[in-house]
């Protein structure tokens, strides 16, 4: 018997776009002998529509206009509804694992997670506490810390503290790390948000910038730096994909360097020695277990051109997942091909729910 798969894209999130690309090719590309695959869109305001047709109208944002507005969509569990897709003629279809393919706050923070466990059907991808983690960078950066791992120097801010006493705090700010400094707002991904400031005023104005989008800010001493990603793949037993490399179109890998502009690049297998290769790789591994990870995750490092440092960057528990993008191609190159990886995400999501105490 096929397996029932609701895969849920869009979100009220800035990454909107990027997720209707990624649900695209998963939707394209999944084992249709194996899954029957059931489309489930989230709009900007955060309205859940069940879509059924062409897949070109979800990459292009048709999907809302052609959604069937009839079907309902029960997650939660009541008295007199089952959990699963209600359709008008009074067809029901069971979900038997749910595919979240959602950027950013909403879908990649551990609130929608929370939703699946409350309806406790399996789902691809990190659970609440490590999405949760993995979306705030700050809190990251302290566990990350917590475990050894090698971090840019660091420190924030908040919207309390910076309306209150600016220039003590931009002070303390100049005094800790020295410029240039990058400003990114706690919970966001995708590149929303950051700047990067070369002297006080533009500290000061990054710093506004970014508190439209958080009460939170991070500041970060820029350093200058080749990026590099693995991909990290598993539950309790996890492995980690080559690393690649992106160079970058723009001054640094900014939205749209990463979505809208085709000419950044990404070198796989980066080009760098066997031993940096390992470490990388274990470095990747021991920050998705840092953060109780599971299903997937992409963990970015940075290495400083001048002295060969590595540094983690972040991780990204949702990481792009076009055919195309980083996390997939990583590993192609280790052998594990798009179709093949949905396959493997889904099991895992299977498998995490069975394990369960
Ligand atoms: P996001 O989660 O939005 O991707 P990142 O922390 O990865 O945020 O920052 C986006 C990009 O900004 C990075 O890919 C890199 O190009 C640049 N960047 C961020 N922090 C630094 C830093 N400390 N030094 C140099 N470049 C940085
Ligand atoms: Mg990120
Ligand atoms: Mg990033």
């Amino acid at each position: 018997k096929k397996i029932n798969v609701a895969l849920i894209f869009g979100g009220k999130s800035g990454e909107h776009e990027v997720s209707l690309a990624s649900a695209s090719s998963i939707y394209q590309f999944i084992d249709k002998q194996k899954y029957n695959v059931f489309t489930i869109g989230i709009t900007k305001e955060g309205n859940w529509l069940y879509y059924e047709g062409d897949v070109e109208n979800i990459k292009n944002g048709d999907w809302e206009k052609l959604s069937n507005r009839n079907v309902n969509i029960n997650l939660i569990p009541t008295a007199n509804k089952n959990i699963g897709i209600e359709f008008e003629d009074n067809r029901f279809e069971k979900i038997d694992v749910l595919f979240p393919v959602l950027h950013g706050p909403f879908g990649e923070d551990g609130s929608i997670q929370g939703l699946f466990e409350i309806s406790n059907i399996p789902y691809v991808g990190c659970g609440v506490l490590s999405s949760s983690v993995g979306m705030d960078k700050l809190i990251c950066k302290k566990v990350f810390e917590q475990e050894g791992l090698p971090q840019v120097k660091y420190t924030y801010t908040t919207k309390w503290d910076f309306n209150k006493n600016k220039d003590k705090v931009l002070d303390e700010i100049e005094q800790k790390i020295s410029y240039p400094i990058f400003i990114k707002p706690a919970n966001l991904g995708s590149s929303v948000g950051i700047s990067k400031a070369k002297n006080r005023e533009e500290l000061e104005n990054g710093i506004n910038e970014a508190l439209k989008y958080d009460k939170r800010v991070i500041l970060e001493e820029g350093i200058n730096a080749r990026e590099v990603e693995v991909s990290v793949l598993g539950n309790e037993e996890v492995c980690a994909s080559v690393a690649g490399e992106i160079i970058p179109s723009k001054e640094f890998y900014d939205y749209e360097a990463k979505y809208l502009n085709e000419s950044s690049k990404l070198i796989i297998p980066a080009k760098i020695d066997d031993e940096m290769m390992n470490k990388i790789k274990n470095m990747a591994i021991k920050a998705f277990k840092s953060i109780d990870a599971s299903g997937l995750s992409r963990v970015d490092f940075f290495i400083e051109k001048d002295t060969n440092k590595i540094y983690v960057n972040e991780i990204n528990t949702m990481p792009g997942f076009t055919n195309i993008s980083m996390y997939p191609k990583l590993w192609e190159a280790t052998g594990i091909s798009y179709t093949h990886l949905i396959d493997k995400l889904i099991n895992l999501a299977i498998k995490r729910h069975n394990d369960k105490c």
